[in-house]
């Protein structure tokens, strides 16, 4: 699911006027869908969030330059796009979370080794943060300096982060600190349950384990996967 999103976020960053009519158009009904069923299953609402801010900053200002604009279409169909995003913002806002019905174990009832080996997959601070806010005892694991240490060395290389040490009160590296640090100095790495395949050999692109009859003698060594960047980037000439 990571991957669309970041590439709205990318298109809307800086590719939006190379779009034509069409497929600005397009962008706003998938758009539309992927909002839809961010409040449907109430799940990566920070990521919308974020996308949508981009996209409304972007449109301020190309809207702004009315005139110079390359915006495809009647102004006043661009003015009723950004209601539109400000509507599911809004939606997003007053987001109400069902707490799901079941009443089985729950992620407390684990033991803790078993708590924290979880904590440790998830690869945003932010969410560990969240996560220390629900209970006293998840706030005392969500504090753990191993687990920012983890967080740490998964984003950054260890040159990005010597140049970023934080001592605590006892003396000790401040894990935590230093993520928050390194997330405003550094891009945190990149990571997508689906990646594009990129087939060096046939020129066909794939979502990665769905494999196309391929011609190469050796597959696996002309196939190479692709970040959204690295997308919209075959479209430059
Ligand atoms: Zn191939």
């Amino acid at each position: 699911f990571y991957f669309y999103p970041q590439l709205l976020e990318l298109i809307a960053k800086s590719q939006l006027t190379s779009l034509s009519g069409i497929a600005q158009k397009n962008y706003m009904n998938i758009l539309e869908k992927v909002v839809q069923k961010v409040l449907e299953d109430q799940q990566n609402i920070r990521l919308i969030r974020e996308l949508l801010q981009t996209l409304y900053t972007s449109l301020c200002t190309l809207v702004q330059r009315v005139g110079k604009s390359v915006l495809v279409g009647n102004i006043n169909m661009w003015v009723h796009r950004m209601e539109s995003i400000l509507h599911w913002q809004q939606q997003l806002n007053n987001i109400q979370i069902t707490r799901p019905a079941f009443k089985g174990t729950t992620f407390t009832d684990l033991p803790l080794c078993l708590q924290l080996n979880i904590m440790q997959r998830l690869s945003d601070g932010r969410d560990l943060v969240s996560l220390g806010q629900v209970a006293p005892d998840l706030q005392v694991l969500s504090e753990d300096r191993l687990l920012w240490k983890k967080l740490c060395q998964y984003h950054f290389t260890d040159r990005q982060i010597r140049k970023r040490l934080i001592l605590s009160e006892k003396g000790q590296l401040d894990w935590k600190k230093m993520y928050f640090k390194l997330i405003r100095c550094y891009p945190r790495k990149e990571q997508y349950g689906d990646t594009l395949q990129l087939c060096r050999h046939c020129h066909i692109l794939s979502w990665k384990g769905t494999d196309h009859p391929c011609t190469a003698n050796n597959p696996e060594t002309c196939s190479t996967s692709l970040s959204p960047q690295d997308f919209i980037n075959l479209f430059r000439f």
